[in-house]
Parts: C-alpha cells; structure tokens; sequence
C-alpha cells in the first residue's frame, strides 16, 4: 500500500480459522460459485466460533427486534474488543462457551434466529469487502473478495451470481450506507496508525469512549447531545433538531460527524460561530497574544 491509497477491509471471515482468500478482486459485475441452504451438509457450521465485529447499524436493528436497550443488548450479546488496525474498541457478538468456540445465540435448527436483522457480515459472507481510495478522488472505489474457508460447502454448490446480485439478495445496500461515516473513521485510523498521517497517534480515552457510545449506544449518544452542552456548541438547526430526538439513523450519522470533527477537524459538522471566537479568543489569551 502506498502513501497515495487508503484501504479499507470489512472482516468477512466468520470463522477463527481462516482458510485461504482468494487474491482476485471481484468487481460488482464479477460471477462466483456459492448457494447456502439448508440441505448443505455443513449447515449451521459457520455460526460457531464466529469472529463477528458488529457494526452501528447491527447494533441498532438488532436492539430494534428484541426490543431491549442497547446497555442490555451490550451485556448479554457482546463482548467488548480493540480493532487493532485503528486501535478503536468494538463490540464482538458473544459466542457461546468459555473461550467463544460455541454457537451464536440467535442460531437455531432452522438457521439464524434474527435472519432478517442479522449482522452485515453475516449478510456478506462469503463475500469480503474493501475500499480503495486515491488521495486525490473524490469517492471510495468498493471492491470485492471471496473468502473459501475448509467448511463451507456452498462453494461446490451449482449457483452463479455476480457480487451485485448477491448483495441485493443479502439486502447489505442500507447497512453500507448508514455505516459509511463509520467504516470511514475507521478506516482513516487504521490508515494513519499504518502511514504515520499527520496524527499517526493513538487517540486518547476520552475520544476512544465517544467512540465507542456512538458505536454501540444512539440511546446513551442521544442523552449525550440533549443533556449536555452540545446544542449550544454545534451548528445544528431548530428542524434537525427536532428530527435527532426521534430519528436514530439521523443521530447515529450527527454521531459519526461529530467524531469526525473533534478526531480530524474534517467533518460536514461545524461548532457555532459565537463559540469558535470565544475558543479562539481564549487560546490566544492562553498563549499571551495581544
Ligand atoms: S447472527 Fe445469525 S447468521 Fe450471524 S452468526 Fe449468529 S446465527 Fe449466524
Ligand atoms: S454453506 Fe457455508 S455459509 Fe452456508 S451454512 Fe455451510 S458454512 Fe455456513
């Protein structure tokens, strides 16, 4: 990787051991072998020991379904982990068993108990997917990989599909797109841990716990932007306002803005004109200019 790209990989790999990753990149319009279905002789078998990181969305369509907050969904279905290439925590979905070699919670006979809100990489499997970016494009390029692991039989089952068509039948388009200011910071510290970017530092406690509420908790983010100063410091108008008290995907994307501003000053958010000149004002009082 250069210092021109940013890459950005979504962890496919279900299983904690991982079998090859075929190298060729597939474009939307690329065909691949697979068809998962009950009669596969390996049925179930993928949903053991999984290594699932859950995304901000996963987290709020599943709290949606069992109708629990997520501080309860937090505690009985996850377990708390570093994204090491970013250095940010994340929230596992909890394996059954001591070490987490045991089935998920929501699988069943029949297969995925929450099928309809399952995770998005639960969705892409076995689909990996990355983003590419030049430093000077204005959009990410998107591509794909298929990940074989020993296991999984769909791959010797007689079905053709291109990515695109997989993916409309998985139903990843609304999660890719709310988690994409998500997926973005990510990807920004994983790149500047890697490069050594202009803050190629770790983040402090602070930022890494904000990170972590908007990730996991729009509820507790909610309280956060409603109960404290945060009104008065942004520029946020009286009808977005209004929609972030009832609007979780529009909160979880003023979430994600937010951490954008206060980790990269890079954000469409801006702080309110009458509170940048009093924080200029003091940090050059701070630093005895006239
Ligand atoms: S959420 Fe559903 S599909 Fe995903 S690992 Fe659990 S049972 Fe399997
Ligand atoms: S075919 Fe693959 S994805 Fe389907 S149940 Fe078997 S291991 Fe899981």
């Amino acid at each position: 990787m250069t210092r021109e790209t940013e890459l950005e990989m979504l962890d496919a790999v279900r299983g904690r051991t991982t079998g090859p990753v075929e190298p060729v990149r597939l474009k939307p319009d690329d065909g691949f072998c697979f068809h998962c279905h009950k009669g596969v002789p390996c049925w179930n078998a993928c949903c053991s020991g999984a290594d699932i990181t859950l995304t901000p969305y996963d987290i709020l369509r599943l709290t949606r379904r069992l109708n629990i907050t997520a501080k309860d969904f937090l505690a009985e279905y996850t377990v708390p982990a570093m994204w090491e290439p970013a250095g940010l925590p994340v929230a596992k979905l909890k394996m059954c068993g001591e070490a987490g070699e045991g089935p998920c919670a929501f699988v069943e006979d029949e297969g995925c108990s929450v099928y309809d809100d399952r995770p998005v990489t639960c969705r892409y499997y076995p689909l990996g997917r990355g983003t590419f970016k030049t430093k000077d494009a204005a959009a990410e390029d998107d591509f794909f990989f298929l990940v074989k692991e020993s296991h999984c039989q769909g791959h010797v089952e007689a079905k053709t599909q291109s990515v695109e068509e997989f993916r409309a039948e998985q139903g990843v388009a609304d999660y890719d797109a709310l988690n994409r200011g998500w997926m973005d910071i990510l990807m920004k510290m994983a790149s500047w841990k890697t490069l050594g970017g202009p803050y190629g530092k770790d983040v402090n406690t602070r930022t890494k716990q904000m990170f972590f509420l908007v990730s996991t908790d729009v509820d507790g983010f909610r309280r956060f932007v409603f109960d404290t100063r945060f009104l008065q410091t942004y520029d946020i108008d009286d009808a977005m306002t209004e929609r972030l008290k009832t609007e979780d995907e529009t909160l979880l994307q003023l979430g994600f803005d937010w951490l954008k501003l206060i980790m990269f000053n890079d954000s469409h958010l801006k702080m309110r004109e009458d509170v940048l000149h009093e924080a200029i004002a003091a940090a050059r009082s701070d630093m005895g200019a006239m």
